[in-house]
Parts: C-alpha cells; sequence; structure tokens
C-alpha cells in the first residue's frame, strides 16, 4: 500500500491548498514554493507514487493531466508564450513528494530543459 502524502492530504480537503481546477479524476493547485510566475501542481486524485507504478488502467486519467495542463496555460495566458511540464520520478528524477504529479511552470522563459549539476 501507498504512503499517505500531503498530495492526498489537499485531495481530501484535509490539508490547504490554493486549488485552481478539481473534477473526479485531477486536482491542480499552486506549488507552495512556486519556481515561476505560474508554477501548478497537476496530481491524480488517485495516490499513485511515482511514474514507476503506472498501469494500463491509468491511460485515460494521464491523458487527462495534459488536458487539464493545456487548459490552466490558457487561463493562465501562458500559452502562446509557452510553458513546460515536469515529471519527476524518484531520486535522481528529484522527486520528493511521491504522489504522482505533473508540474506546469510558465510566465518567464524557463531556459535550459536539463541543467547540469
Ligand atoms: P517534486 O520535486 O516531488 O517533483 O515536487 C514537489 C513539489 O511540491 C515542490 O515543487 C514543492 O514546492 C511542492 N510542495 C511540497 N509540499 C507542498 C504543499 O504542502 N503544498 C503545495 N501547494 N506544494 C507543495
Amino acid at each position: 500500500m501507498s504512503e499517505d502524502t500531503i498530495f492526498s492530504k489537499i485531495v481530501r480537503g484535509e490539508a490547504p491548498a490554493d486549488i485552481v481546477y478539481r473534477d473526479d479524476r485531477v486536482t491542480a493547485f499552486r506549488d507552495i514554493q512556486p519556481q515561476a510566475p505560474t508554477h501548478i501542481l497537476i496530481i491524480p486524485n488517485k495516490a499513485i507514487p511515482t511514474v514507476n507504478d503506472v498501469t494500463t488502467d491509468d491511460e485515460a486519467m494521464l491523458g487527462h493531466l495534459f488536458v487539464v495542463a493545456a487548459k490552466l496555460a490558457q487561463e493562465e495566458g501562458i500559452a502562446e508564450d509557452g510553458y513546460r511540464l515536469i515529471v519527476n520520478c524518484n531520486h535522481d528524477g528529484g522527486q520528493v513528494v511521491f504522489h504522482l504529479h505533473m508540474h506546469l511552470l510558465g510566465g518567464r522563459p524557463i531556459g535550459r530543459m536539463v541543467q547540469r549539476v
């Protein structure tokens, strides 16, 4: 069984968040430490820890994450200039919250795709 995370609590309304969209499959809310003028997290309501845990049953929901991302980018006024969608997986991917999520970042040039560290 997957561990309960802060994101599951946000989905259940047990933790506060600036929610910008929700439906029966996904919830989107502003990142608490925004890295760009628009920084929204779009997450499945179902707690899937990482991309490694997705199954074919999740395909429609995963596609829906992109549909919601595109809709929110329009609403934020960043669609035309552009934005970046990021999904981190596990330690080397930089994942810190183990409830699968898509970052929507925009409102400024986001820079190189991968930073050398
Ligand atoms: P990751 O590195 O796992 O892909 O990104 C996790 C993101 O979740 C980070 O950008 C972090 O700022 C954000 N985050 C962590 N805890 C909270 C929280 O309690 N509320 C919100 N809104 N964002 C959070």
